[in-house]
């Protein structure tokens, strides 16, 4: 065998990852080492022997060989927790497709290059009557500056009794009464010289604790300390879960369950209880929540019931407050996290549970590279660190109700809802037949009706626009139909040539003129916000009150919460939204649920769309009588007849999986196949097609079966041209090699205006 190098990371903070060095790997290790294994390398001048982690392994040397240093061995088994980081670092690229810094970024808790948080004391050593008499002589004296930190310091202690010590400071050493010093120095306004001669004098001295950026808001700490920790008894359906997924995790079996419950059946009562109960086996728990909006209620739940052990971690903290809560979580501090996807990377020192809620939602992977799914990669996390992974859903992904129909998850269900309201009753609405009626109106004639009735009754709507995925896709505004691919089941999207396209598999057509079905010329791009609904409801009820949330009304940090609430105020009558509203937050006195275009996203084009649909609609119609008044529900769509429209409306999971796992089966789509898509971005339309074109023959040559490469959906963003082909297969592993042999070709091309991206089993397809 030739020589091998490898390139090792010796550091592992965010500023040198772009500084790997060159290292041989030496005979007894040759064929041993992968992206993600830890050595010790001599380093420096003094060839100091220390940690480095390899990020890539070659046959290529870049540097002088005979200067060229040697591994010295690999590192011990002992893993600690930034060892654990890189092995899922490593993994990530091997499964996802990244470069190795790329995935050590996404994984490595944020720059370790922050300040950190340090609160500085004043703490008396004198006792009472020393400080006492050292007062009466500053005062003979007119010393008034130290008149005034005496005094404080004396006032202080009176407060607080002879126990003394401020509640603030939580410094284990300090015995006497304690004031920040920056409250002496700014309040009070006292030189540092004045406290210096009171330190001079024995009368006092300065302590440091280190402190962290707590995200948790006051806010949410107050409100939890008002409405206290009750905990309920869990049912005996609640109860069979803990202890199984308790016991499984004491007698060391590790495995991932599917808690398929609909909203407000008990699931995070149960997530809690868990947490609990992994706590008290010395572990930590990480807790996912779809979209950050939706922390605040997840987090209310958790404080209350574990206080100060729980944190927040997401996008939004600042790199100050995310370095606190990574330290914090090291060493002992916190026991529980809540956030989006990215928690994942908590560097807890020994997971033992993973909770994912609402696992269906999209959020959950990962758009930009390494475009990792966090339901895979907290299975691979528990894996790490032996834990388990639970995963609940009101409308489980096809891919988790899969995996448990076939046995590789456990699967429980909770059916009832525990605070009461029965299921709204639903009605479904044909389009085609409205306008045939001559109602052009975009509310049709049965939720006019029902809106009327509430708005006369006092009681709140919401009207859900579903605009998922309704990007370029064309249907008859008479008949309902859409335009779909001959070949794939999916529908065509308008390009911007103005012909119509299936991206999967390149079939066009110029875009007709006339309905092929019925003849008729309404045939349209689908295209209606949410401020233009706002606007007719308005025509039609003047007066209405209304809120509106959508992308727009949303950007600001708190907005989300701020309409939220002010709904649930009764500010307003009718919430209008996106799918946004859908979720969270129970709105007790909501009797009317209205979906105005269900077909938006059944159109979208992708093997996704009646998935997404069904979920919802669903999510949608389970929003009207969460309260005691029973709910109605209208939706609204020219496919009154879809499957995953019917099954929405009888609320029936079961019916719509059957019915959805069919279609992925014939067409060979995840999850009962895999599918990788091969993204190629560039600046020029003809350095794109051939690439695209290049990258997927070579796939061919290898006698595998490509669909494209076509240009994506959206053939241009900003300049650049998009191109897509796919890749379907039953084995996950024979995707993984392919992408690993592109990888291995485009390499050496050093591409500079074109981009290749990996995505396997995409959420949203180019
Ligand atoms: P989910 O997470 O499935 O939406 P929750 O855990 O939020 O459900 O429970 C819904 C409501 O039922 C909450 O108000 C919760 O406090 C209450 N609840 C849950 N479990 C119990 C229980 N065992 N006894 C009484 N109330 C419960
Ligand atoms: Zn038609
Ligand atoms: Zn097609």
């Amino acid at each position: 065998m030739g020589e091998q190098y490898a390139d090792v990371i010796v550091d592992i903070s965010h500023e040198k990852l772009d500084r790997p060095f060159q290292y041989r790997i030496p005979d007894s290790l040759k064929g041993r080492l992968e992206p993600g294994a830890c050595v010790l390398v001599p380093f420096g001048n003094g060839n100091r022997m220390i940690k480095g982690y390899v990020i890539d392994v070659g046959d290529k040397c870049k540097f002088a060989p005979e200067r060229m240093k040697v591994i010295a061995g690999i590192a011990d088994k002992n893993v600690d927790v930034t060892d654990k980081m890189v092995a899922l670092a490593a993994w990530i690229r091997k499964n996802y497709g990244s470069t190795m810094i790329q995935a050590l970024k996404t994984v490595l808790p944020a720059k370790q290059t922050v300040r950190k948080l340090e609160k500085r004391y004043v703490e008396t050593v004198m006792n009472r009557e020393e400080l006492t008499a050292l007062l009466g002589e500053s005062l003979r004296k007119k010393q008034t500056a130290k008149v005034r930190v005496l005094q404080a310091l004396l006032e202080q202690e009176m407060c607080q009794g002879s126990a003394g010590k401020s509640a603030e400071c939580t410094a284990a050493e300090s015995t006497g009464t304690c004031i920040p010093y920056e409250w002496i120095t700014g309040k009070l306004n006292v030189s540092a010289a004045t406290i210096n001669s009171l330190i001079k004098a024995g009368a006092i001295r300065v302590h440091i604790t280190e402190g962290f950026r707590d995200p948790v808001q006051h806010s949410v700490q107050a409100a939890a300390v008002q409405s206290g920790a009750e905990k309920k008894k869990l049912s005996a359906d609640q109860q069979h879960i803990v202890d199984t997924v308790l016991q499984d995790l004491d007698t060391g079996q590790r495995k991932t369950y599917l808690l398929h419950g609909i909203t407000g059946s008990g699931k995070t009562e149960v997530y809690m209880e868990l947490a609990e109960g992994v706590i008290r086996r010395g572990r930590q728990a990480i807790v996912l929540i779809p979209e950050i909006a939706l922390t605040y209620q997840t987090l209310m739940r958790f404080y209350r019931r574990f206080g100060d052990r729980v944190s927040v971690m997401n996008s939004t903290l600042s790199p100050g407050e995310k370095y606190d809560q990574c330290r914090r979580a090291k060493e002992g501090e916190i026991d529980v996290i809540i956030g989006p996807r990215s928690a994942l990377f908590t560097p807890f020192p020994r997971v033992g549970l993973i909770i994912m809620d609402e696992e269906h939602e999209g959020s959950y992977k990962s758009e930009g590279t390494p475009k990792y799914h966090a339901r895979e990669t907290a299975m691979e996390v528990a894996r790490l660190h032996g834990a388990c992974v639970v995963l609940g859903s009101a409308t489980p992904s096809m891919e988790a109700f899969y995996r448990a129909e076939k046995g590789e998850y456990v699967r429980f269900t909770l059916k009832e809802r525990l605070t009461g309201g029965v299921l709204p009753t639903v009605y479904t609405v044909d389009l085609r037949e409205e306008l045939r009626q001559g109602n052009r109106s975009i509310f049709s004639r049965k939720l006019q009706e029902l809106l009327a009735d509430r708005l006369q009754k006092g009681q709140q709507s919401m009207l859900f626009l579903n605009r998922r995925g309704y990007a370029g896709f064309v249907s008859c505004r008479a008949c309902g139909a859409v335009m779909k691919c001959p070949h794939c089941d999916v529908s065509l999207s308008e390009h911007r040539n103005g012909t119509l396209m299936c991206h999967y598999c390149g079939y066009s057509i110029p875009k007709p003129r006339q309905c092929p079905k019925c003849g008729s010329k309404y045939i349209l791009g689908f295209k209606a916000g949410t401020q233009q609904i706002e606007e007719k409801l308005q025509e039609l009820f003047p007066g209405v009150r209304t809120l509106r949330m959508d992308g727009d009304t949303t950007k600001t940090k708190d907005s989300y919460e701020k309409i939220l609430s002010a709904f649930a105020n009764e500010e307003a009558d009718v919430l209008i939204g996106t799918q946004m509203i859908v979720k969270g937050h129970d709105f007790p006195k909501v009797t009317l649920v209205g979906v105005l275009a269900a077909d938006l996203s059944l159109a979208a084009n992708d093997y996704r769309a009646g998935e997404r649909t069904f979920q919802l609609l669903t999510q949608a119609v389970g929003r009207a009588g969460r309260g005691e008044l029973p709910g109605e529900a209208v939706i609204q769509t020219y496919q009154p007849d879809h499957y995953a429209v019917v099954f929405a409306a009888a609320q029936d999971y079961d019916g719509f999986y059957e019915e959805e796992i069919l279609y992925r089966e014939m067409g060979g789509y995840p999850p009962a196949a895999h599918m990788l898509a091969v993204q190629i971005f560039a600046k020029e339309d003809e350095s794109g097609a051939q690439l695209a074109k290049q990258l997927a023959d070579t796939v061919k040559r290898n006698g595998h079966q490509v669909l494209g490469p076509t240009p994506a959906t959206i053939g241009k963003i900003n300049d650049i041209y998009r191109y897509v082909f796919y890749v379907k297969k039953t084995d996950y592993g024979q995707l993984v090699e392919i992408k690993d042999r592109l990888e291995e070709m485009i390499f050496p091309m050093q591409l500079r205006k074109e981009q290749v991206q990996f995505d396997f089993d995409p959420m949203i397809c180019l």
